[in-house]
């Protein structure tokens, strides 16, 4: 049986000869990896579909070992970097919540209500380098927050990591 779900694409990664793994993120089902078959073929109409940042139905079947995107089609499309899909694609868990839902598919996301959502606390958190309680930038990885003074120290590539608020 295959359900039809309202999805964001978060990230697309070629697998094998023609296929992607997909990560989407679901108003029902939350974070959840899928196979999309022969996609990487010239005339898929699922590699348009599955772009990063698109808003998509989607439908799949349940495999063996993992969920097969039998269909998709895209409903809109996101204004969001590839660097803040990956970003998202490294925090969200794999629980569906409409709040989440609703704040990653607005215009703007508001990181640190987001941050929030996720179960972290940035009203009192401390910056991990100064201590400063005034606190501006989260690492996604590690989990840790800076002050805005200590995440400009960092260099271009570290501040990779962090969403800033
Ligand atoms: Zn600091």
């Amino acid at each position: 049986m295959a359900d039809l779900n309202k999805a964001l694409v978060l990230a697309k990664e070629p697998i094998r000869e023609s296929d992607y793994l997909v990560v989407l993120y679901s108003e029902k089902l939350g974070k959840f990896s899928a196979l999309a078959k022969s996609a990487r073929k010239i005339n898929s109409k699922l590699n348009s579909a599955l772009e990063p940042g698109n808003l998509i139905y989607v439908k799949f079947v349940k495999g063996k070992n993992n969920l097969t995107i039998i269909d998709a089609f895209k409903i809109g499309v996101l204004n969001i970097t590839i660097s803040d899909l990956e970003k998202l694609a490294v925090i969200l868990s794999g629980s569906a919540d409409k709040n989440i839902w609703n704040l990653i598919t607005n215009k703007n996301i508001d990181w640190k209500e987001l941050i929030k959502l996720l179960g972290w606390d940035p009203e009192n958190a401390y910056c991990l380098k100064c201590h400063s309680k005034d606190v501006s930038a989260f690492e996604i990885n590690r989990q840790f927050f800076l002050c805005s003074k200590c995440f400009l120290k960092l260099d271009s590539k570290e501040r990779l990591d962090f969403l800033t608020f």
